[in-house]
């Protein structure tokens, strides 16, 4: 069987791949050792004419009338057709279109209006995201339109900003090469495409170019005019691009030389660079955003401000650059600020300098400052402008959160005083030597590669971005292997792939020890490792195709009962974590992020990045180091004395059960992490979520008593949730599914 045949099913990689010949696949550096740039850039351009051919319905600014002619040239030509169309430009609105139709020998004009930000809409019809992608629906329907859209008068393709996607082209290649030198003959060149076409995956050059952080690449683009404003298929700019992948020396050359917006929104979130860099907890992004003046507190659609989220997704050190109280403008009285006993959403309460839906400002001067600097978005006047007296003056300042980062024990003595310091585990501090060597030896040995199956790139087809890893995007992939001596098969996969930064990090260590450690497991409740590919090193995985249940929950309440589903789901993480302890793994980020969908009556548990293997001889790993710490999920002995423990995952366990009931709530809501840390102390917990049943509350709180000792095991909440008679439910179904594994 020829390669054509086993691969040509219909399937998205192949429409990405399928049309190109081999020259397209290689680089555009190894080519131009055998041809020519003219002939190459040639054939190029024939391509992406050919690709673009089926959408050459548009005419520009052309009047009313002239596209009326237009038609009804065409249609003496043809005879009598329905469906002759055109687009053109909107007279009235830049961003605006018309589509000027043929139907019973009548001629009708439609606006195309923008409805947001990429999005395009007919009269009350369907918003589709891309021009093309519109024509193409009405071309496939009349979908309530007088006519379907039959045949075109040939003009152009559309311009690249109302396009969701394009023809990838040698520009595009050769700037994810990162070598300036060929994009600059290929810029200097008088066929050189359009510097701000879109690619097949809907990203522009520059955007590119900003992901992957090559900045002699971004300055030549920018000089040949590259767009800074346009977005990608996500709805992203390319200053958005650097700060969700931290390159943040992409930061000053996009806003100094290319004049790049902070403050664009992206259509869906509403989210700026800001919250893009925040969320992952990229504080160099953050850093080189402030330097420009850009706004600390923009609010994303659902109100949220980079702080809050820094705060959802554990970003410590991000946090304390995104305080009010680390303003750069000087505050007179910035200790007055802050004070963990503030209730939630305080802090926005003190931030009450705002213009309509514009960043909140700490001070009014700083709110004048900003809109002195720009107008963003503001028309006339001032809509809301609340008196500074709700500042509260009597407070004294709160301690930094990176404390938690940078030195657990200072915390547990700032916290609480230093008059009564809590005891500390035997073997504190960390800097106890005999300590670390014991833990050494056997987590090198349970940690290594060795035994895990190697992956050549050249098995390995990239497919879409499905999620954003925290070291750089995870991608669905085909992988190629052999199924007898003459045949190959094709296995969906998730690809973990790796900033090129990465390698030469320690966070290269902490990802090859998740794969070591995910390489010794197999259970249904757990994503199976599948292998590894060293060049470039990525982590290959069984594909999960309804990704993170936090997401799910989300989107599919409605969908998703508490019984079966819920409980189901939740006998199958205990059980998965059940196994975890059996192979002495403490998991460290248990918590509904993690959680990956297969089905409504399969989830596995996924993401061992934070995992450790820890040693026989000692009953908890001790981490020496903070790193990223979602306080939120974690028990206050990990929080005060670095111990995580099977009693601890089951604490998390607890707050992921609180996450499910609550159909994707953020516990604790808007509080940060150490007035979560007080609140538990005081000896408080979550509320009951509304849909949850009262033993299921009970086993939360179970899971959340002070002393580990008390808090049941994985053990028990598994045959809690088994066997229990109000969970009978889910045996069935756990059993089908062992079944079906063995
Ligand atoms: P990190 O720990 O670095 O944040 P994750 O493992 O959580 O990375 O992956 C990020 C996102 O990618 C997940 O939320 C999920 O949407 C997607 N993802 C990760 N692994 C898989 C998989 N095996 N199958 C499907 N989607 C996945
Ligand atoms: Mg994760």
């Amino acid at each position: 069987m020829s390669d054509s045949e086993l691969y040509g099913d219909n399937d998205e990689f192949d429409s990405i791949y399928a049309n190109e010949d081999i020259e397209h696949l290689i680089n555009v550096g190894e080519l131009l050792k055998t041809k020519s740039l003219d002939e190459l850039l040639k054939n190029d351009q024939w391509r992406t004419q050919e690709i673009d051919s089926k959408i050459n319905w548009y005419h520009g600014k052309i009047s009313r009338e002239s596209s009326e002619s237009l038609l009804k040239e065409g249609l003496a030509k043809l005879g009598t057709v329905d469906g002759l169309f055109l687009v053109r430009d909107s007279t009235s609105s830049p961003s605006d279109f018309v589509l000027t139709v043929t139907s019973s020998a009548k001629i009708y004009h439609f606006v195309i209006k923008e409805a947001y930000s990429g999005h395009y809409q007919i009269d009350d019809g369907v918003i589709i995201q891309g021009l093309e992608k519109l024509i193409s629906y009405y071309e496939s329907d009349a979908n309530g339109l007088v006519t379907r859209l039959h045949q075109f008068c040939g003009g152009e393709p559309p311009p690249y900003q109302a396009r969701l996607e394009g023809a990838t082209n040698i520009l595009h290649r050769a700037v994810l090469e990162g070598n300036p030198d060929l994009v600059g003959k290929i810029l200097n060149h008088p066929l050189c495409p359009n510097v701000n076409s879109k690619n097949q995956l809907g990203t522009t050059a520059l955007h590119d170019c900003c992901r992957y952080g090559f900045e002699a690449v971004a300055q030549l683009l920018i000089e040949h005019n590259a767009d800074v404003h346009v977005k990608d298929k996500q709805g992203l700019t390319p200053l958005q691009r650097a700060c969700a992948a931290n390159q943040s020396d992409m930061i000053p050359i996009l806003i100094k030389k290319g004049k790049a917006n902070a403050q664009t929104r992206s259509p869906k979130t509403g989210w700026v660079a800001m919250h893009d860099a925040a969320m992952r907890g990229n504080k160099e992004c953050i850093q080189a955003l402030l330097e420009f003046h850009t706004p600390k507190m923009p609010r994303a659609e659902d109100g949220s401000t980079p702080l809050d989220l820094a705060s959802r997704y554990g970003r410590y050190d991000c946090i304390q650059l995104l305080s009010p109280q680390n303003s750069v403008t000087a505050l007179t009285k910035k200790a007055d600020w802050f004070h963990p006993d503030l209730d939630r959403k305080d802090y926005k309460d003190c931030l009450v300098h705002f213009i309509d839906d514009g960043p909140y400002f700490e001070s009014l001067e700083s709110l004048i400052e900003h809109y002195s600097r720009q107008a963003d978005g503001l028309s006339t006047k001032l809509l809301v402008s609340v008196s500074t007296n709700t500042i509260r003056p009597d407070l004294p300042p709160r301690p930094a959160d990176d404390i938690i980062d940078d030195d657990l024990y200072a915390l547990a003595e700032d916290s609480r005083g230093t008059a009564n310091p809590p005891p500390l585990p035997a073997s504190h501090p960390p800097s106890s030597k005999t300590v670390q060597q014991k833990q050494a030896e056997p987590l090198q040995k349970l940690e290594s590669l060795e035994d895990c199956k190697k992956i050549r790139s050249k098995d390995i087809v990239l497919g879409n971005e499905i999620g954003q890893g925290e070291f750089g995007a995870v991608r669905k992939g085909q992988l190629k292997t052999k199924d007898g001596p003459l045949s190959k098969k094709k296995t969906t996969v998730a690809i973990k792939t790796f900033h090129k930064d990465v390698e030469n990090s320690g966070a290269l260590q902490s990802i090859k020890r998740e794969a070591g450690l995910m390489h010794m497991l197999n259970h249904t409740c757990i994503v199976q490792l599948i292998g590894i590919c060293e060049e470039p090193f990525m982590l290959v995985e069984e594909f999960v195709p309804l990704g993170s249940m936090l997401d799910y929950l989300q989107d599919h309440e409605k969908s998703i009962p508490v019984k079966p589903t819920l409980y189901l789901w939740a006998a199958q993480i205990a059980s998965g974590m059940q196994y975890l302890e059996s192979k002495k793994v403490v998991h460290r980020d248990l918590a509904a992020r993690n959680i990956l969908v297969e089905s409504t009556k399969q989830v596995k548990i996924s993401d061992f990045g934070l995992s450790r293997a820890y040693a026989e001889e000692s009953n908890y790993y001790k981490a020496s180091k903070g790193g990223r710490w979602p306080v939120k999920w974690y028990a206050p002995e990990c929080v005060n004395y670095g111990k995580f423990t099977h009693a601890t995952d089951v604490w998390s366990y607890g707050v992921t059960l609180w996450e499910m009931f609550t159909y994707g709530e953020q516990p604790y809501g808007d509080l940060k992490g150490i007035e979560v840390i007080q609140l538990i102390d005081s000896g408080k917990r979550l509320d009951k979520p509304e849909k949850c049943p009262e033993i299921v509350y009970q086993k939360m709180k179970a899971c959340w008593e002070k002393d580990p000792h008390l808090r049941p095991t994985f053990n028990d909440l598994h045959n809690h949730f088994e066997e229990d008679p109000e969970y009978s439910c889910t045996r069935d179904v756990m059993k089908r599914n062992k079944k079906s594994v063995k």
